[in-house]
């Protein structure tokens, strides 16, 4: 349940947008007063002044709206807009609880097949993915799509879902993490949820993609739960899409019959991209962002020949550049030399120093004495839980990504709770001199050139 306070924080960002675009006038007439009444599962329901308004805005400003919403959510939502009215006479707006199962499930709008570049190392990965977002569940059930952490893997999954989402509007796709699914399931097995109705919400749905299916190795209960739904999909020519770390048969401490299945439909591998590719990533990610740089081709080539892991390093060394030409060196061409100073450290010393979620995670975890899977499990003992809040703050302040994004890493959470975490510590670092002088050591250490 999103708290009041959350989505207060989530309509004044979305309003701060309009206030930009929208005549002062027009502004206070429309907009002033509304907020968002609730969310509830995929569900959001945003409250205008009167009648009136909110069919202007579902006429004029729907797309907008969404728009804005989805960037600063990260997440789509099917919004209805209402009035006060509507809220006292209809008790269906109440809100129905019962039924709604994986509300942290969300598809990521950005990871498109369009921005997804394509080389020798991912094409049969983003080609089937392709064909399979075009066709789901008549070529190949599953598709299972393998591969080292930062290939793609995640990227292809959300973008056959946005595919599907955007060629049959109508189709219930369900995107979810491998932890999402066993807390699903979990949550049922204790009696939280009735099972029942849980396997009844998955089978409703049409195209099922799990990402990091080797999360499910040694949860026999899970595997035993998932095994007939699988099979229920497959049978029924419904698509599923499974990524991993690794190929099925390689999977350990998986049941022998799953690690069958799996290998039944299409798998395939996506494998470190060669130099040119990783060229062109970088000019996509450039064009994307739409940031104020000129790239020289060797600055270019420099970045590619030095990451040589993962294009989540790619973007890294983008965004070190970037953050060094704010503020250390404005400019706003990048030439050999200046990429060579902005990356000086980053390479070459053996061990990267690019600032990654890892790198942060990392760092909390030996502050605190800890480690990084105590961060990114489920403890709620009180020093992992304010060590797993810090890291979320971090990540957020360092590297701004989306408060969805953040939650997928520790695990698919919601962006809401990402986002108290962050207020929290925030608050803290004002009211407690330790908080912040931890805050401020962490943060100068991470961003040390
Ligand atoms: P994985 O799930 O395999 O760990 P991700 O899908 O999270 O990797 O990819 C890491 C980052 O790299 C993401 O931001 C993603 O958009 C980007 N990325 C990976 N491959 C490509 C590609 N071929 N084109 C554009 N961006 C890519
Ligand atoms: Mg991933």
């Amino acid at each position: 349940m999103v708290s009041d306070s959350e989505l207060y924080s989530i309509w004044q960002r979305v309003l701060e947008k309009f206030q930009q675009k929208l005549d002062n006038h027009v502004f206070s007439v429309f907009f002033k007063d509304s907020y968002i009444y609730s969310i509830k599962g995929n569900a959001m329901f945003i409250v205008w002044n009167s009648k009136s308004t909110a069919t202007l805005i579902e006429n004029k400003y729907k797309n907008d709206v969404n728009e804005a919403i989805n960037e600063v959510t990260g997440s789509y939502y099917q919004i209805k807009h209402i009035t006060e009215e509507d809220l006292n006479n209809n008790s269906n707006l109440k809100l129905k609880e019962e039924d709604v199962f994986f509300k942290e499930s969300s598809l990521y709008s950005q990871y498109t097949f369009d921005n997804f570049v394509m080389g020798i190392s991912n094409k049969e990965a983003a080609q089937n993915s392709l064909i399979v977002a075009s066709n789901p569940g008549v070529m190949y059930n599953p598709l299972f799509i393998y591969s080292d952490s930062g290939l793609g893997k995640t990227h292809l999954l959300h973008a056959i879902g946005n595919y599907v989402k955007e060629s049959s509007p109508r189709t219930n796709i369900l995107i979810i993490t491998t932890e999402q699914f066993v807390d699903e399931y979990t949550k049922a097995a204790r009696g939280e949820e009735d099972i029942n109705k849980l396997k009844e919400f998955i089978k409703k749905v049409d195209i099922l993609l799990i990402d990091d299916i080797q999360f499910l190795a040694n949860k026999p209960k899970t595997e035993e739960f998932f095994f007939p739904i699988f099979n229920y999909f497959v049978s029924n020519n419904k698509q599923i899409v499974l990524t991993s770390d690794k190929k099925p048969q390689d999977l350990d401490g998986l049941d022998q019959r799953l690690v069958t299945r799996f290998s039944q439909g299409l798998s395939v591998n996506i494998s470190k991209p060669d130099k040119d590719t990783c060229v062109n990533i970088l000019k996509m990610k450039i064009e994307q962002e739409q940031l104020n740089l000129k790239f020289s081709e060797d600055s270019l080539s420099f970045i590619a020949d030095n990451c040589s892991k993962s294009v989540r390093e790619l973007e890294g060394s983008l965004t070190k550049i970037l953050s060094y030409s704010i503020t250390i060196k404005p400019t706003d061409s990048v030439d050999l030399d200046y990429a060579i100073q902005a990356l000086k450290g980053l390479y070459g010393s053996g061990k990267s120093s690019i600032l990654t979620e890892e790198r942060i995670i990392d760092e909390v975890a030996k502050y605190y004495n800890l480690t990084s899977q105590q961060i990114l499990g489920h403890s709620q003992i009180k020093i992992i839980s304010l060590a797993r809040h810090l890291s979320m703050y971090l990540i957020k302040e360092l590297m701004d990504l989306p408060y969805t994004k953040i939650g997928y890493i520790f695990g698919g959470k919601d962006h809401t709770t990402i986002m108290s975490a962050c207020n929290k510590i925030e608050k803290m670092c004002k009211t407690d001199p330790q908080m912040w002088n931890v805050v401020n050591n962490l943060k100068d250490k991470l961003s040390a050139k």
